[in-house]
């Protein structure tokens, strides 16, 4: 039996090795992190008197890995003290160690022989019950630890994770018919949960699924291109959003991944794929030309694409000669631009007659039947290959998804028509109304998933408007998911909210979650409509919505059931109001938190500031019992509330949004009691469950709590720091004006120092702050910016 995960190594340091590294040590496993010993001393490890017996130079690949990932862009680190988990080494002095994990994980360069001579090695001091995985991208799982024990190969199978591995979604695990299930079964847990990654089981075939499925559409691209007479940025016009793929579409993307890379990838596919479907993989003679010419992409500079003098150029691939880019004029794209439904759009192109629609077609048809011939020889089930590919590659649909968004039986009967073969699963799944019309396909892949399609194609709508929506999500626990345009916040959202604080008070539910599952939880209140209503002097609108907001989050605080929110990714400004009115928050590891208001030359509005400050005095020991207890503290108190008030004025003024879950409980924005969840399609199924569990605690909804304010006396300390901001140039003149606004409704305006006040009292506060910066020129012009370009100004 495999042992549980608490501790692991890793075997080569590299760009894959060590982000896998870091991204076990965000979750809180200490980590061994090992490379090669070098056979040389670097001059300056000369200089500095050491030997190649020195442990800084046996470990130096390691040790300079720790290093780079402090400072890679995006961050592999939650945040920075996350390094600490892990302890470099290297591959001669510590392996013995490998004893004492219960999982390795090997990223070595992708060679064949150095695999398994290093797994040789390893195996001999492995401990039964330790799960052992190769992170090759596609060399044989079974032959990597052919020379291994029979039990240690129980205990083996490919572990294959995407770059950068904390970003990318996917993670594909491939048993090998020697593969405990058990182990299987533990790792797919244990990526799941514990990693947040979307795991897909293939089978040990080259290049396992998704780049098998993402080379081979690549290759079609190419030939395709070259046999419909296309250039290069118009296959990017045609092979990016348009059709649900990222903005980089087919060339930007292998300038990002290298060329060289892909010309390897793509040889290995030629290489070890049997059959004729092998000379698909043949690489053109023009990509070869660029590698021998160094020109690989963005790592020389230049590839598909270069930059010159400000422009940038794109490659002809007739004459391998750089010109400027030229924006893509078909018919079918201007009209398939126009439209708004990706399902619809892909079939205007598609089935369009001009040049775009013909390459589009090819391309697609081609790709689409080798995903279905390749079920059961990558794959167990179509719907592992969908999976991989959006997981893996970014695609908004898996192949077999954009089949059924292409029209099933309309493209079949075309396919046939040009002389295909069509497999007859295939055909069948047409007769069926297409391959998700089936109840067993459309379910979640895990019980810990609640989709909201879902619940809603159950019929379980309590109410509806607009940008939100109540629903039952059985067990009697209620969901108020905000799914406005951009995820924003109007007055249907907060009439939502308050619908929803009214139905906890019916007695026929347990409890709220507050959840959504749009790309990000919620960016904050809706700007354009304070804007517009700023510019045209409605100061009672603006001041009648922001009370009502301020009204429904504390009708949801001080509700009788309990409220569990469930944030992730972009939580921003009244996102983070909304959540931070719930008992308790359950976020996905990826959330990017902050009270950013003073970008748009505002504060917060909606209970962001007492939030902020409630938590930070939390647990404080105050004389009479801690926060709440209304009392003054007692004379002399050796308390000093002044830098906890300092913390909260830096993190709102300076708008400091957190790179993950964990770094928003250190900025202040998340409790010690709530959670974080790894994989982001747990988290409805993990605030419920936070919900029940506090129902059964025997739920109390809180005591209104009262706030010991600093007055005038704290709020001088805060206008030197402000002084000093704008002295140092940090901080602009008007950064100044809305930083001493703030000031004075965190320190509770003109009260004696350490008042208690109500948390109305401060709502009240911070809305007439929040008006009078409306009224400002300076921060309409904010307001204007960041919707324009959806950057801030510093005006
Ligand atoms: P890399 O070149 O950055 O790192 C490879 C590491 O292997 C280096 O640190 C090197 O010191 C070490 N190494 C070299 N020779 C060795 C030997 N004889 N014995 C032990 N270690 C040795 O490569 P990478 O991109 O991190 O790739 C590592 C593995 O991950 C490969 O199997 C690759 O196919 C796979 N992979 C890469 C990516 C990617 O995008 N880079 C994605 C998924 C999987």
């Amino acid at each position: 039996m495999p042992k549980a995960i608490r501790r692991a190594a890793v075997l080569g340091a590299g760009v894959m090795g060590s982000q896998i590294a870091a991204h076990l040590a965000n979750v809180g496993i200490p980590t061994l992190l090992l490379d090669v010993v070098p056979k040389e001393l670097t001059p300056d490890e000369a200089r500095r008197g050491l030997t190649l017996e020195a442990k800084p130079v046996r470990n130096r690949l390691a040790l300079g890995a720790l290093q780079r990932l402090a400072k890679l862009k995006p961050s592999p680190l939650f945040s920075p003290e996350v390094v600490e988990l892990i302890t470099p080494g290297n591959l001669e002095d510590d392996l013995p160690r490998a004893a004492e994990v219960d999982l390795i994980i090997e990223a070595v360069v992708e060679d064949l022989a150095v695999k398994q001579a290093l797994w040789k090695r390893v195996a001999e001091y492995w401990q039964p019950g330790t799960i052992a995985a190769s992170n090759t991208s596609g060399l044989s799982i079974a032959a990597i630890a052919e020379a291994t024990p029979a039990a240690f190969r129980q205990h083996f199978l490919g572990a294959h994770f995407f770059n950068p591995p904390r970003y990318m979604k996917l993670l594909e695990l491939i048993p090998t018919p020697e593969t405990d299930p058990a182990v299987l079964e533990q790792m797919r847990a244990f990526g799941e949960e514990v990693l947040g990654k979307g795991v897909v089981v293939c089978k040990d075939t080259p290049n396992f699924i998704g780049n098998r499925i993402g080379v081979y559409g690549l290759m079609v691209v190419l030939d395709a291109m070259q046999r419909h007479g296309l250039k290069v940025d118009e296959v990017d016009a045609l092979t990016g959003p348009v059709i649900g793929r990222p903005k980089s579409a087919t060339f930007r993307t292998l300038d990002v991944v290298g060329i060289d890379t892909f010309v390897l990838v793509a040889d290995n596919c030629r290489a070890t794929i049997a059959g004729p479907e092998a000379e698909v993989f043949t690489v053109p003679e023009p990509l070869r030309e660029l590698v021998r010419r160094g020109w690989l992409g963005q790592k020389s500079k230049q590839g598909f694409f270069r930059k010159e003098g400000g422009e940038i150029q794109v490659l002809d691939l007739d004459t391998l000669e750089y010109r400027p880019r030229q924006k893509a004029s078909f018919a079918s794209l201007e009209a398939a631009k126009a439209v708004p439904d990706l399902s619809q759009r892909i079939r205007t192109l598609a089935f369009a007659p001009d040049k775009a629609g013909q390459f589009l077609w090819d391309v697609l048809k081609r790709t689409l039947l080798y995903s279905a011939q390749k079920v059961g020889e990558i794959a167990d089930d179509f719907v592992s290959i969908d999976n991989a590919m959006k997981w893996g590659y970014n695609w908004d649909l898996g192949p077999f998804e954009l089949w059924d968004a292409l029209g099933l039986a309309e493209s079949v009967a075309r396919m046939k028509a040009e002389g295909e073969a069509v497999p007859a699963w295939v055909e069948e799944a047409a007769a069926r109304g297409g391959f998700y019309a089936s109840r067993e396909a459309a379910a979640p892949v895990s019980g810990r998933v609640i989709r909201i399609d879902g619940l809603k194609a159950q019929g379980r709508v309590v109410r509806e408007k607009k940008g939100a929506t109540l629903l039952d999500m059985g067990d009697g626990v209620l969901l108020l998911e905000t799914h406005s345009p951009k995820a924003a916040i109007g007055p249907d959202v907060i009439a939502v909210m308050r619908q929803a604080a009214e139905e906890l008070h019916t007695g026929k539910w347990t409890g709220l979650v507050i959840g959504a599952q749009t790309p990000n939880f919620c960016v904050g209140a809706n700007l354009m409509m304070i804007l517009m209503e700023a510019q045209e002097e409605e100061w009672d609108e603006i001041d009648r919505i922001i009370k009502q907001f301020q009204d429904a989050a504390m009708a949801l605080k001080y509700a009788p059931r309990p409220v569990v929110a469930a944030p992730y990714g972009m939580t921003l400004g009244g996102g983070y109001e909304i959540a931070a009115a719930a008992d308790m928050i359950v976020a996905a590891a990826e959330t990017y938190m902050g009270l950013v208001e003073v970008g748009a030359g505002l504060i917060p509005g909606g209970g962001g500031n007492k939030e902020l400050l409630i938590r930070a005095l939390e647990g404080l020991p105050v004389a009479g019992g801690g926060l709440g207890a209304s009392v003054p503290l007692a004379s002399g108190a050796a308390v000093d509330l002044q830098p906890l008030l300092n913390k909260v004025f830096e993190t709102i003024a300076t708008a400091k949004v957190s790179s993950s879950g964990p770094e928003a409980r250190g900025l202040g924005y998340l409790r010690k009691t709530d959670r974080i969840v790894a994989n982001r399609d747990h988290l409805l199924y993990e605030a419920k469950k936070a919900v029940l569990a506090l129902d059964q605690a025997g739920y109390q909804p809180p005591k209104p709590v009262t706030i010991p304010v600093l007055g005038p006396e704290g709020r001088a300390v805060l206008e030197m720091a402000i002084y000093g901001m704008q002295q140092g140039h940090y901080a602009t003149e008007y950064d100044g004006v809305i930083a001493r606004k703030l000031a004075y409704v965190l320190t509770g305006g003109d009260v004696p120092s350490r008042t208690y006040v109500s948390e109305q009292y401060l709502l009240d506060l911070a809305r007439e702050a929040f008006l009078s910066l409306c009224g400002e020129k300076r921060s309409q012009e904010r307001m204007q910016y960041i919707l324009k370009t959806g950057k801030p100004l510093r005006n």
